[in-house]
């Protein structure tokens, strides 16, 4: 198996975990990096894993999903009043829990397919790094 990596990093939005008891119950942002390996069995014809070049699919989801976003989980209760009419004021991702390690599962489950779509099969995301911060990150292996 061959892998290589690419990293997104400095991507800003919040999240809250409304069942922590402390002072992640409340919104907060960080600037965060994401941090995908890519995996494949063999290359593509230039030798690649995947062709860097090729991954302007991934920076549009970035950008459109998370990218100065609010990630909350499904049952947060407050949802009921935070749904947007649109983007403008407040861009909103709903995902299972919006704990970062929530977020990792999320991001692979939205982002792997797009790769194996993108690659015909041949690649994956194999491992899947989110970092809050320079101190905190979580890391999702399927
Ligand atoms: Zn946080």
């Amino acid at each position: 198996m061959l892998t290589c990596r690419k990293v997104y990093a400095d991507i800003p939005f919040a999240h809250r975990q409304h069942r922590h008891a402390g002072h992640c119950a409340r919104i907060h942002g960080h600037s965060w990096t994401l941090s995908l390996t890519f995996a494949c069995r063999e290359p593509d014809r230039h030798g690649f894993v995947v062709d860097f070049g090729g991954l302007r699919f991934l920076r549009e989801w970035i950008d459109a999903h998370l990218d100065h976003a609010c990630v909350l989980s499904a049952d947060d209760p407050e949802l009921a009043w935070v749904r947007p009419k649109d983007g403008s004021v407040f861009k909103l991702l709903v995902v299972a829990n919006a704990s970062a390690e929530g977020i990792a599962r999320h991001l692979h489950g939205a982002l792997d397919p797009l790769v194996r779509a993108e690659t015909g099969g041949r690649a994956w995301i194999a491992e899947l790094e989110l970092h809050e911060d320079s101190r905190n990150s979580v890391r999702f292996v399927p």
